[in-house]
């Protein structure tokens, strides 16, 4: 959702959907994606960044995360939490 070096690739369609297109997004966007979807509901209603940016919840935390000092949106990015919150996808 922001723009900086600290990026990860997503599947806009999950990749066990058959997607191959990938968005870089801030990691800790890309994080907030997966805690709040789950692979069944990004592949029915989630599959442009402009859906992603409406979903209420992304659109609040990415008001509030514009706000954090860059070292926040660098922390790194755990696949547990991915794989908690999507269970086993990962997008690498
Ligand atoms: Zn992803």
């Amino acid at each position: 959702m922001l723009d900086g070096p600290s990026v990860d690739a997503h599947h806009l369609l999950p990749r066990s959907q058959g997607g191959r297109d990938t968005v870089m997004l801030h990691r800790v966007c890309h994080r907030k994606i997966h805690a709040e979807l789950s692979e069944k509901e990004l592949a029915r209603q989630y599959t442009t960044l402009e859906a992603l940016r409406a979903h209420p919840d992304i659109a609040d935390f990415i008001r509030w995360v514009v706000r954090k000092p860059p070292e926040f949106t660098a922390v790194t990015f755990r696949a547990k939490d991915h794989v908690k919150a999507g269970k086993r996808y990962r997008d690498k």
